[in-house]
């Protein structure tokens, strides 16, 4: 199965994307994590993308597709992925749309994470505490809420259209996320 988990930042994609990997054998890709990776262990990609991403912005289109698309494409050969901040834009699913498309790897659910928007921020300011993301400071937090509202959020519609998203309200504790995630995945 193949699985997209889309949300604004703070919505809990990284902590659902985790979990529902590990229980449902998935391959866990998210593009926060692998932008992180590259920018620590100072690749020319992780240069070009550090400050774009301490800015909240989002790094070229081009870059992120060429990073996860042959990762999308060896996890669907093995038992499928779950992919967490990615696409990112209607432009980024159009294009991966296409790509997948010729490797048949095309995903069967859509996931939105929905929380209003002041529990965002108080989860990111608390998050910015303890783990010490350069982007989870008010100023970052702003634009990143803007980008999301600018560039991701009409993924949404872009997906009900074709019949594969899945609204969860993502306000409560983790275990109920879980599981209302679960519900709603299409049975394998
Ligand atoms: P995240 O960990 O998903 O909140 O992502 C952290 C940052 O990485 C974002 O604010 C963007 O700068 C960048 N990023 C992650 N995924 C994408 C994507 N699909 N397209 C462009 N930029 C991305």
């Amino acid at each position: 199965m193949n699985v997209l988990l889309i949300g604004p930042p703070g919505s809990g994609k990284g902590t659902q994307g985790k979990r529902l990997a590990d229980l449902l054998s998935l391959e866990h890709l998210a593009t926060g994590d692998l932008l992180r990776a590259e920018v620590d262990a100072g690749t020319e990609l992780g240069r070009k993308a550090e400050e774009i991403m301490a800015d909240g912005e989002l790094v070229p289109d081009s870059v992120i597709i060429d990073l996860v698309m042959p990762k999308v494409r060896a996890a669907n050969n093995r038992n499928g992925y779950l992919l967490d901040g990615f696409p990112r834009s209607v432009d980024q699913a159009v294009e991966a749309r296409r790509l997948a498309e010729e490797y048949d790897a095309t995903p069967d659910a859509v996931i939105y994470l929905d929380v209003p928007r002041d529990e965002l921020k108080r989860r990111i300011l608390a998050r910015a505490e303890s783990e010490g993301r350069i982007d989870d400071n008010e100023e970052t937090v702003t634009n990143r809420l803007r980008v999301f509202d600018e560039a991701t959020a009409p993924l949404v519609d872009y997906y009900r259209d074709r019949g594969l998203l899945h609204t969860v309200d993502a306000a409560r504790t983790e275990d109920e996320v879980t599981e209302s995630i679960l519900a709603v995945l299409p049975k394998t």
